[in-house]
């Protein structure tokens, strides 16, 4: 495996393409404008930049990094690599769309994968031919740096696509946890308390957010759910939560939240658009 494509340069995307350019491979970016695409080109360098003045990444590596990344608007063009990524957004239609295309293009071999966070597996690989040659990698935020991916086997993926994945995943110096294709996977499950309990306090006037976060953060939680709910986006993390949701039939302990609603409706999303809990002056991702 040589050549991988990324389908979305958004927060997700440039931070697996980055970090696969600098594992080695040759990648592929596709987005839907040149503006977009130069948008999380410039992300991805100052973030590469970033790694070189605190001594975590080799001024050689880098440059490597760079010369490896293309872009492209031709999802045609993306088609034809080995392993195609899709972080595009959270919505099964857009991706059972974006996959049943790059089937129909990509060639016999090339192994297709979601990040998505919380959409079923069988029902994307459901949109292609090669239900076998596809499976969820799901990356953290922010993907260039966490450690953890998640690899979700459908019920037809072979052992094949999972040890080809697995062995990509720790070129990038990263860890494979092996998941069943259940709703939101392990993860973002077993964080669906830690969202849904403190939109309850918030909603109650129990506290406000930074008070909150404060509280999480002095148990030995890196981040609150506020701050980190900025960091993934509210648009984002809405979708997952819907997503659930609908996946456990309208479960009320899953129900999103109006204050999430809200959030999104009035375009606080988080740090990708310098306003969400907190404000972000220099529109920092
Ligand atoms: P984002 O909104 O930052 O980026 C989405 C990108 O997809 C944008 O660049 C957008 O232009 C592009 N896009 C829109 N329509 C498209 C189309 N039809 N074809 C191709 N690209 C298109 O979103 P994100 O946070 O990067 O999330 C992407 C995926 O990763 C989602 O499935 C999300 O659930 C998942 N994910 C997100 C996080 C997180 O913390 N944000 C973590 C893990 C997984």
């Amino acid at each position: 495996m040589q050549k991988v494509a990324i389908i979305g340069g958004g927060t997700m995307g440039a931070g697996i393409a980055q970090a696969s350019a600098l594992a080695g491979y040759e990648v592929i970016l596709y987005d839907l404008s040149a503006e977009l695409l130069a948008q999380s080109l410039d992300g991805i360098w100052a973030s590469l930049d970033k790694g070189v003045a605190r001594g975590k990444t080799a001024a050689a590596d880098a440059t490597a990094a760079k010369a490896a990344l293309q872009t492209t608007t031709s999802l045609e063009t993306a088609a034809h690599v080995d392993l195609i990524i899709e972080a595009a957004p959270e919505k099964l239609a857009l991706k059972r769309d974006i996959f049943a295309a790059l089937d129909a293009t990509a060639p016999e071999h090339t192994i297709l994968g979601s990040n998505t966070s919380s959409l079923s597996i069988n029902a994307l690989a459901g949109a292609t031919h090669r239900a076998d040659r596809f499976l969820g990698i799901h990356f953290f935020n922010p993907a260039q740096i966490m450690q953890l991916v998640e690899l979700i086997r459908g019920d037809f993926t072979s052992d094949e696509t999972v040890t080809a994945v697995r062995t990509y995943v720790e070129r990038l110096g990263k860890t494979a946890v092996l998941c069943k294709d259940t709703p939101a996977f392990i993860v973002n499950r077993v964080a669906r308390p830690f969202y849904g309990e403190a939109f309850r306090l918030l909603g109650e006037n129990a506290a406000d957010p930074a008070t909150i976060d404060k509280l999480m953060r002095s148990i030995g939680f890196r981040m609150g759910p506020f701050e980190l709910i900025d960091l993934i986006g509210c648009d984002v993390n809405l979708a997952v939560t819907q997503s659930v949701y609908d996946a456990y039939f309208q479960e009320p302990k899953y129900r999103p939240h109006p204050i999430q609603k809200r959030m999104v409706e009035s375009g606080r999303l988080g740090r990708k658009t310098g306003r969400g809990f907190y404000p972000y002056d220099n529109k920092e991702k």
